[in-house]
């Protein structure tokens, strides 16, 4: 009987061990996508990627013989009903760690076991699993350097080939057609618009990663911080969706250590800070909903999603030239440097004293690399709300941010119109991607700050010294 492969942000044909497994039964594999509730919920950006991504895979597939299955509903019923369509007796995906996908994949997981099928997960999402990394009494690390210290001697598996073929079944069961999701209905910026930014599919993340190591790795480590050096290695995008596998980025970044190459390490120490991420959200789910340390629930941010500062902020129109760069980075390219999120987040959550789930759920509607752990973990790191944080006392100023890690200014002439002779494209690009809406024209005059970087940080130290004292 066939063997149902339950794909989900496990998007490739390489390393990809629940595929393996399914592979070695010897038994035919039917790929299934499910549209359920968990996609239903997906920002705007991810869900649009998402489609192409699964566009991709469905390409690749086809190339190997086999197809990709797609049907929408509750996993459960899709799968039996699958299930009585193929006679199937196993189902076999790669693990989540979200608790939304950690209840649904345990409950599937029972009901089908109940039903008499074979029913398994796997690891493939991340290098470690989150439950196999422990402090010296047993807890979960809550800091990050001592994480990297546990992890970092660890023996991580060589990556996978992909199966030759894929056994396919002699009858195929009936698929939904993807345009007919129209994973880009939310989409108000525009699929357009993002789209020639995105790098979609396995290929493509194999190839990203093999020029980031060919030419970027050596100068990572002091490049890494300059937002418009272009010299990380994007493959965020690729991670989330499952395109490229941790163990091949690592594997490569291992290799480039052994080559000599400087800025190797570090790379294998980003990666690892997406472990980390993950490791704290299975432990401690809440970091994605509620303040991860106590004590914070009293702090008087604002939860006010349309104060026109927070407008200001969400249209790149703070009057803060790095935090605007930024914000319409994001909107037009989908991914924000790392810094810079940094950056905009302290503005808002700081300057601008609002609460860090406004921030963090508009960048889950615009990120095209969305990960709810990374982006969880990063908006309470930058708040001072979560572990290992930064105190809140460290508020970024945005004007010296810009110096220090922008000196020439090429970042803010790639994103900022106003006032210039001659913008750029990209900072062009921005203009024509608003809705019309919003108002905004390249020949606008550039706002005054809506907060100034001394104001606000002297408004948000007070507040942080009257609620610890
Ligand atoms: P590189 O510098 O090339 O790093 C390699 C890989 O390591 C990345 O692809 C990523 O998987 C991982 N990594 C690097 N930095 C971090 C980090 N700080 N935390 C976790 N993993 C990291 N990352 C996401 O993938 N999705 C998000 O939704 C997300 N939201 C964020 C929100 C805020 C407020 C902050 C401060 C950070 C957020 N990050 C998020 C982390 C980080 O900014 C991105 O992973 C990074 O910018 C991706 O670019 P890159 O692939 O070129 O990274």
């Amino acid at each position: 009987s066939p063997i149902l492969w339950w794909v989900r942000r496990d998007l490739r044909l390489t390393d990809n061990p629940a595929l393996a497994a399914a592979c070695e039964m010897g038994r035919p594999v039917i790929p299934v996508f499910i549209h359920d509730e968990q996609v239903e919920a997906l920002g705007a950006a991810p869900k649009w990627r998402l489609g192409l991504g699964l566009e991709a895979f469905a390409d690749s597939l086809g190339a190997h013989k086999s197809r990709l299955i797609l049907r929408r509903g509750r996993a459960l019923d899709v799968l039996r009903a699958l299930i009585a369509e193929t006679g199937a007796g196993a189902v076999i995906w790669t693990r989540a760690y979200d608790p939304d996908g950690v209840a649904r994949d345990k409950a599937v997981k029972a009901a089908l076991k109940d039903d008499g099928i074979d029913a398994r997960s796997v690891a493939g999402h991340l290098l470690f699993e989150p439950w196999t990394v422990e402090t010296g009494q047993g807890a979960f690390y809550r800091v990050y350097t001592p994480f990297w210290k546990a992890v970092r001697v660890r023996e991580v598996p060589e990556p996978m080939t992909a199966p030759g073929t894929i056994p396919g079944p002699d009858h195929w069961p009936g698929s939904d057609d993807l345009g007919n999701w129209d994973m880009g209905a939310a989409m108000r910026r525009g699929a357009a618009v993002v789209a020639p930014h995105a790098c979609v599919g396995e290929a493509a993340a194999q190839g990203r990663l093999g020029a980031f190591v060919a030419n970027r790795i050596a100068a990572y480590k002091a490049e890494r911080d300059f937002p418009a050096a272009e010299a990380t290695s994007r493959l965020s995008e690729n991670l989330t969706y499952g395109e490229i596998s941790p163990r091949a980025c690592w594997h490569a970044g291992m290799r480039a250590m052994g080559e000599g190459k400087a800025g190797a390490e570090h790379f294998l120490k980003e990666l690892v800070w997406r472990e980390f991420a993950w490791h704290l959200m299975w432990h401690s789910p809440h970091i994605a909903t509620g303040n991860w340390r106590e004590g914070w629930d009293a702090f008087p941010w604002s939860t006010d999603d349309t104060a026109p500062e927070v407008t200001a902020w969400k249209r790149g129109r703070t009057g803060i030239p790095f935090v605007d760069a930024a914000m319409r980075e994001m909107y037009v390219t989908g991914t924000m440097h790392n810094r810079s999120r940094m950056i905009v987040a302290s503005y808002l959550t700081k300057h601008l004293m609002t609460h860090w789930k406004v921030g963090l759920k508009w960048f889950e509607d615009h990120l095209i690399d969305w990960d709810p752990a990374s982006n969880a973990m990063g908006w309470q790191w930058v708040a001072g709300s979560g572990p290992d944080a930064a105190p809140y006392f460290r508020v970024f100023n945005p004007v010296t941010q810009a110096e220090k890690f922008d000196p020439k200014g090429r970042y803010l002439d790639a994103w900022i119109a106003e006032g210039r002779q001659r913008p750029s494209d990209t900072a062009l690009s921005y203009f024509e991607a608003v809705p019309k809406s919003w108002g905004l024209s390249a020949g606008d005059r550039y706002p005054a700050p809506v907060v100034s970087p001394q104001a606000g940080r002297e408004r948000a130290l007070a507040a942080y010294e009257a609620r610890s004292g």
